[in-house]
């Protein structure tokens, strides 16, 4: 089970890959056409796209003209993969409404890998992705019968992130508005007090790596970093491990 979920992860992925090249070249996701190599524009094979094989029999080349493919292609879907085999539901065939719970938490996941890719190229959230993902947690909320009193952490999230949205640092904002919509996301789909959880591996992981990168980079200290990867990884750690990080504190 948790191989075929491994793969269809994989295929997710390479999916969100595309997406992302689709939407930065301002093409339609939806449109049927044939992959093209985004260096000679040859046409592609079918075995030129098989998720992460592909890249690593080619050693991250193209086939056709041997240009070097972005390392992130392969990690969008070894990423996007183990998501999909983590087990998202406890026993989700047994439970009633789980084949529909488990949809709306594959759809989540796909949403929330592809904003974190958009994220880090384009320092924005889009609200094409931004709004869905709070439909999706309140469809998730509904469909459990979780109370109506959720929408509180949802609020208190949102509310948080927007007041850092207006924190300048040197006339530059740290935060953007997409990362409020994404709080609201957040406080729903996680609640009280696993969205709390978010907030912190969010905020850690982001010094960490801001630190990481002004020590490698040399770059300039405030260069922008986007948060939203940050928040996005927060929440699958919180979703996932969350109890039991607070257990580990109480
Ligand atoms: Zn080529």
């Amino acid at each position: 089970m948790n191989l075929v979920l491994f793969l269809l992860g994989l295929a997710v992925g390479s999916f969100i890959n595309m997406a992302v090249w689709r939407v930065e070249h301002k093409q339609s996701i939806l449109k049927k056409q044939r992959s093209f190599c985004d260096f000679c524009k040859k046409p592609l094979r079918f075995y030129d796209n098989i998720p992460l094989l592909s890249f690593l029999v080619y050693r991250g080349k193209s086939r056709c003209c041997g240009k070097k493919l972005p390392i992130y292609y392969p990690v969008v879907e070894m990423f996007t993969g183990i998501l999909f085999a983590l087990k998202s539901l406890p026993n989700p065939l047994f439970e009633e409404r789980g084949g529909i719970v488990l949809l709306v938490l594959w759809s989540i996941w796909a949403l929330l890998v592809f904003e974190a890719m958009f994220d880090i190229r384009k320092m924005m959230i889009p609200d094409a992705t931004a709004i869905p993902l709070i439909v999706l947690a309140e469809l998730r909320r509904r469909l459990l019968g979780l109370p109506v009193s959720e929408w509180w952490s949802a609020l208190g999230a949102g509310l948080f992130i927007w007041i850092l949205t207006k924190i300048k640092i040197k006339g530059r904002q740290a935060m953007g508005e997409g990362d409020a919509l994404l709080a609201v996301f957040m406080g729903l789909f996680l609640g009280f007090p696993k969205n709390i959880v978010a907030f912190y591996v969010a905020f850690i992981s982001g010094a960490v790596i801001g630190l990481i990168l002004i020590a490698k980079r040399k770059k300039k200290q405030l260069s922008p970093i986007p948060f939203g990867p940050f928040l996005i990884f927060g929440t699958i750690i919180a979703y996932f491990w969350g109890e039991k990080i607070i257990n580990l504190f109480f």
